[in-house]
């Protein structure tokens, strides 16, 4: 997969205020990635950063493994901080001179503006759009030329629970296409519901990272390997001892079912006469803690 975000170091102070300290990320083609903190953890900061509006302290970033350059910026459309469009004038109007600025030819509005369901609303001027309409507007601006990257930063802000929805299918169905999706959001259903990989951030600091399932699961998920994976792997298959198995650089990953305890998945594989060379909890204390934290905020 190749890779689409890399940021090494990443630092910005705000005077006596640490905005972001050290961050490290790599984001792949495809995946959809959340970056899930509390109100102050950084998130506007690293993505205003990763975009070009304000600059790093220290570290760096490369989008599309090379150094930033202007003319990647049509690969990544984004919407960061509320869209500012021309109230008196209608959509298509407004989409129009987002398409001059960016130097894009007119003929992809109406594609966004069907993505976005607001095809019927075209004629109609910005400023007699629902909160949820305008967001949905921003939206279709960041999807104009159709960027191999959508980067969004608490989309859903200030929407009601329909809004909310609306938006979320737009995003799922941009993620379900193929696009990398990189969303700034402090609600953790949220990131759970479009996501398949978050990072934590608080107070600027990177607290963990990686696959939303192992992450944010309640499930209990070890990593195993003993000297014959396929046979344990049919054998764990046929037994009710679990929900999932994948493979993963030559280790099993095995999602428990309730209430099974990782010896059991031990003895499983003594009675089978498998030697288990590996064998870890993928749990992990501060995680934990970090997303209470995350849900009592949100
Ligand atoms: P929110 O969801 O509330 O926007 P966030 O996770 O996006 O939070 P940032 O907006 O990046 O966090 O803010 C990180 C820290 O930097 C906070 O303590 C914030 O008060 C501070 N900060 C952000 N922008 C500025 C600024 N322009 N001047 C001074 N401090 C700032």
């Amino acid at each position: 997969m190749q890779e689409i975000l890399s940021i090494r170091g990443l630092s910005k102070s705000y005077k006596n205020i640490r905005a972001i300290q050290n961050l490290d990320l790599q984001i792949l083609e495809g995946q959809a990635y959340g970056i899930l903190g509390p109100n102050g953890s950084g998130k506007t900061t690293t993505l205003s950063i990763v975009m070009g509006i304000i600059r790093q302290e220290g570290g760096h970033f490369s989008w599309f493994g090379e150094k930033p350059v202007a003319g990647q910026r049509r690969s990544i459309g984004s919407l960061i901080e509320t869209p500012h469009f021309y109230p008196y004038l209608n959509l298509e109007r407004n989409l129009r001179i987002i398409c001059d600025i960016k130097g894009m030819p007119y003929g992809d509005i109406g594609r966004v503006l069907e993505t976005a369901q607001l095809t019927e609303r075209k004629r109609s001027r910005f400023s007699t759009l629902s909160l949820g309409m305008k967001q949905r507007l921003g939206i279709a601006a960041a999807l104009l030329g159709d960027p191999r990257v959508l980067v969004l930063d608490e989309p859903t802000n200030g929407l009601d629970p329909e809004g909310i929805a609306e938006v979320r299918e737009i995003v799922l169905q941009q993620v379900q296409q193929g696009k990398t999706l990189i969303l700034a959001s402090h609600i953790l259903s949220e990131v759970e519901k479009i996501c398949s990989h978050v990072a934590i951030l608080k107070k600027g600091e990177l607290l963990a990272n990686g696959p939303v399932k192992e992450l944010l699961a309640e499930d209990e998920i070890i990593e195993i390997s003993c000297n014959n994976n396929d046979q344990l792997k049919s054998a764990l298959k046929g037994s009710s001892l679990v929900k999932e198995i994948e493979t993963e650089n030559g280790v099993l990953i095995l999602t428990l079912n309730e209430k099974v305890e990782p010896a059991e998945i031990n003895s499983f594989a003594f009675d089978k006469k498998l030697v288990v060379h590996h064998m870890l909890s993928r749990k992990r204390s501060l995680e934990s803690q970090f997303l209470e934290l995350v849900k009592e905020e949100s």
